[in-house]
């Protein structure tokens, strides 16, 4: 099929998903936490339903799950996994893309008010002459994670028009709320879904390859002091302020997120709220190696206990719950080929592999606590999270191309 076709569905499949605001609300509880993921949810149902997939169903927290039987010869499933949510930064839910054609590598005026400049993202300049979308400047572009939604539709689009290609088993899962903590992906229904191995398609530029996440835990630390007058404080006032100031002072400023890179980890104290009697503050654990994320979390544990001794009448209480876990630490002989495949995949389109140590999460890192190997592959997208988020077509495509192969292949 020719080539321009194919990228006229992406990006027809594209803008109809960001069409349908779908932010995630890190404020609401429930799952899915708005309502506009459940509508995204419905209409790709019933666009499932159109490419003749089997076994459809959105669940009660909003999850959609979908089943194309084999076509030939084969035995193992493999998975696909998409966010429905957009990611709340305080901009604009809705989301009106425009499309800049052969791309000139000059700054872009957004809207009246907000300028891309090529000096201040000059990775944009790697895409002179290709057709790029961008934002209004009023939201991000969604290509976190719709991109992922028009490709992974678009391999089954395609395997529709072309009945003569066989592909494995494929399920689809399309969870809600990944931004706010991977909660969606908890929520699939692992009975439908059985697959050796399954992929994400959520990093950024055209050949990134991920699959080392963080280990993540959070924590809260609980401190109950004990209020008095100041004509008889002294000696009985115990301020949990100046006890969570100790708590503070005995972390080590170096393994913070603002002065660490690469793979190295951090404890970030995330939130503080206190009056005179109650105080609670948040804070998030990561690393990448294993070793050093369990002695961050005795090291807390060590601190909390010399506050108690040196605070005998205070109350304090510590929590640290694991949040996800390392891709890589669920690899083995056995599923790394659903890796090494990809870079062959990669190799075999002329797209240059770019291996990253992520320094966050994926859907993947929590399948892969469950025991499902999930690489993650990119969308061709850039500035995530941003009102300057960009998506070259041409990256979409390969993107794409990745998806349809590994749909295909016949060595996983
Ligand atoms: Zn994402």
């Amino acid at each position: 099929m020719e080539e321009k076709i194919i990228k006229d569905k992406l990006v027809e499949n594209f803008l109809k998903y960001v069409a349908i605001p779908s932010q995630s609300d890190e404020k609401n509880k429930d799952v899915p936490s708005s309502f506009g993921q459940l509508e995204l949810g419905k209409v790709l149902a019933t666009d499932l339903k159109d490419l003749g997939l089997s076994d459809i169903s959105i669940n009660q927290f909003g999850v959609v799950q979908a089943r194309l039987p084999r076509r030939g010869e084969g035995k193992k499933s493999l998975g696909w996994v998409a966010h429905l949510d957009t990611v709340d930064v305080g901009l604009s839910d809705k989301i009106h893309p425009q499309i800049i054609k052969n791309y000139d590598g000059k700054d872009i005026n957004l809207n009246e008010n907000v300028v891309f400049s090529s000096k201040e993202n000059p990775e944009v300049l790697a895409y002179i002459g290709d057709d790029i979308i961008f934002t209004d400047g009023s939201s991000v572009l969604g290509a976190d994670n719709k991109a992922a939604i028009a490709n992974i539709m678009t391999a089954l689009w395609y395997l529709k028009e072309n009945p003569q290609i066989n592909h494995g088993e494929i399920y689809i899962a399309f969870v809600p709320d990944e931004e706010i903590g991977l909660r969606g992906s908890r929520k699939i229904d692992f009975d439908k879904f059985k697959v050796d191995y399954a992929y994400t398609i959520d990093c950024c530029e055209l050949g990134e390859l991920i699959y080392e996440t963080f280990n993540a835990a959070s924590g809260t630390l609980k401190i109950k002091g004990i209020p008095a007058h100041p004509m008889s404080s002294k000696g009985n006032l115990v301020n949990p302020i100046m006890i969570a100031h100790d708590f503070i002072s005995m972390l080590d400023r170096a393994k913070m997120p603002e002065n660490t890179e690469n793979r190295e980890g951090y404890i970030w104290v995330t939130d503080i709220n206190s009056d005179v009697l109650n105080l609670r503050l948040d804070f998030n654990i990561r690393n990448h190696d294993r070793e050093k994320f369990e002695k961050a979390k005795a090291y807390l544990y060590e601190i909390t206990e010399i506050l108690k001794k040196r605070y005998k009448k205070a109350e304090i209480e510590i929590q640290i719950e694991d949040v996800y876990d390392n891709i890589a630490d669920s690899m083995n002989d056995e599923n790394k080929i659903a890796v090494e495949r990809l870079k062959e995949i990669f190799d075999k389109l002329e797209i240059e592999t770019k291996i990253i140590p992520m320094r966050g999460g994926t859907d993947g890192s929590f399948l892969s606590t469950v025991g499902i190997f999930t690489p993650n592959y990119f969308t061709g997208a850039h500035n995530f999270h941003s009102n300057k988020e960009f998506l070259p077509i041409d990256s979409l495509y390969k993107s794409f191309l990745v998806t349809l192969e590994l749909m295909k292949d016949k060595k996983l």
